[in-house]
């Protein structure tokens, strides 16, 4: 199955042909470590990870890159405003990187640079830059890029060149998106940066932040490579810099092709740190919900598609992955023998049609729905008492396939809570139907006898129960 990919370069839906048969090399936009991620970025590194999971899916060998920008005119400020040495300041926020990405089941990148160890790659680039004559230095002792000479400025962006302001220099790599100029490679230092400084052949200072993302993904992924990743807001002017450079430094094409994903917003606003409009993950952990109900929620939405956080999508969510365990643990108590031939149309329906809309530019709407549609088959054949345990083995088996992109099912977590002795599940159903039959008095009898043997049943609407080891 071949797979494609909408490419903001072309505006089109394009096959995936990767520079060597079987890779698949992507470069993604790190965190700026100042501060605790918020949700919105995790929307972002969430749709990098299913498509690093969907590239695996289909047999690539994945070498991600994603950058850790540890100097910025943030991390410098914030550094400062709490009193420590800008290194020790950024690695608390990159050991809460770390850990918010394990409790989101993202996969981790292959390489994970931090720009102040790559200084002298990009020193080099921007030596580069200034033989072949695309650099310069100006009176206020920083090196520009001069997009003039680079014809190409704007591909990306479909920036048009002609309402480009002449003369215009941003030493801010965040300038807003119609102040299109010259961008700093080299910023030279001021007294606001304290002693964050290195030597360069254009005096002492520090890299702007664009420089960063050219040097360090040539140097892991090559001059030309696959995928180049980020949010919206990193399409101008960050990843027009980006080729920018780039192609000025080898004269040929840097990246084949550029995803970018829509925002998660809240109440039609972008949620981001600027507005304080935004929830770290720690803020929803601690608010009592799971990694895996807030993955399902941020990976929910088809990535090119704006995502409107709320709370009742995670309690969606929490009922959702609530049906699933069910169902998996449905299909861990058949016992009827056979050989599995009742679920076969169903299954392959499914796997079909997960497949091929992973394929279709991610399309995880569709994708999910097989899923739906696979559980509701597979229920159906169960109510019918046509499910054997082959059927069944075969069904989790491709729950756990389907698992390697979503990364939230956990299928073989239920098998441990399922470890219950077979005693206590009996004694549990006895219960079940006795209270069905409004029998209290033997209803309790199990209770205490299951108590007894280390276990608390847990009731809910519709005569459902749960098993907890005390
Ligand atoms: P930053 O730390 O601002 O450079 O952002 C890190 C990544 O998160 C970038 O790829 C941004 O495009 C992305 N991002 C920031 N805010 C949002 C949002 N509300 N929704 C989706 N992605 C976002
Ligand atoms: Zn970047």
């Amino acid at each position: 199955m071949e797979l494609k990919f909408y490419n903001t370069l072309s505006r089109t839906l394009e096959e995936f042909k990767p520079v060597a048969a079987g890779e698949a090399k992507m470069y993604t936009c790190g965190p700026t470590v100042y501060n605790f991620a918020h949700i919105g970025n995790f929307r972002a590194y969430t749709f990098e990870d299913i498509l690093r999971r969907t590239l695996e899916y289909f047999g690539y060998k994945v070498t991600q890159v994603m950058n850790l920008t540890d100097v910025d005119d943030k991390t410098i400020r914030d550094s400062k405003a709490a009193g420590l040495p800008l290194n020790e300041f950024t690695q608390k926020y990159k050991n809460a990187f770390f850990d918010d990405i394990k409790t989101l089941n993202i996969e981790p990148a292959e390489v994970y640079p931090p720009a102040t160890c790559h200084i002298p790659e990009m020193i080099s680039m921007i030596g580069k830059l200034m033989e072949k004559g695309y650099a310069y230095k100006a009176s206020d002792g920083c090196v520009y890029f001069s997009i003039a000479k680079f014809e190409k400025y704007g591909q990306l962006a479909r920036i048009d060149r002609d309402n480009q302001r002449d003369g215009v220099r941003i030493s801010n790599d965040e300038y807003a998106k119609d102040a299109v100029g010259d961008f700093a490679l080299w910023k030279a230092w001021d007294a606001d940066d304290g002693d964050v400084a290195w030597d360069s052949p254009w005096g002492k200072g520090r890299p702007g932040w664009h420089i960063e993302c050219s040097a360090m993904s040539m140097k892991y992924l090559g001059d030309n490579f696959d995928i180049h990743t980020g949010g919206v807001d990193n399409m101008f002017p960050h990843h027009e810099d980006e080729i920018a450079q780039s192609e000025a430094v080898t004269g040929k094409k840097w990246v084949n092709y550029w995803l970018h994903c829509e925002h998660l917003m809240v109440n039609n606003t972008k949620m981001s740190k600027s507005l304080g409009n935004f929830f770290t993950l720690r803020d929803l952990l601690d608010k009592g919900w799971s990694g895996r109900e807030i993955r399902w929620v941020l990976i929910g939405a088809h990535y090119r598609k704006k995502l409107n956080f709320t709370f009742d999508a995670l309690k969606i969510a929490r009922e959702t992955l609530g049906k699933f365990e069910e169902f998996f643990k449905r299909l861990r108590s058949v016992k009827n023998a056979g050989d599995g031939s009742a679920v076969v149309e169903a299954l392959e329906s499914a796997k079909n049609g997960f497949a091929s809309a992973m394929a279709d530019d991610l399309n995880i709407s569709m994708a999910l729905a097989s899923l739906f549609d696979l559980m509701r088959n597979i229920n159906r054949i169960a109510d019918e008492n046509k499910l054997d345990t082959a059927g069944a083995e075969m069904v989790l088996d491709a729950f756990r396939n389907f698992d390697r992109i979503i990364g939230c099912f956990e299928v073989d977590n239920v098998k441990a809570e399922e470890a219950i002795p077979a005693e206590v599940t009996a004694l549990a159903e006895a219960r079940a139907a006795a209270r069905k039959e409004k029998n209290w008095a033997e209803s309790d009898r199990l209770r205490d006898e299951i108590a007894r043997l280390g276990y608390t049943i847990k009731d809910a609407p519709g005569n459902v129960w749960q098993l907890q080891k005390n």
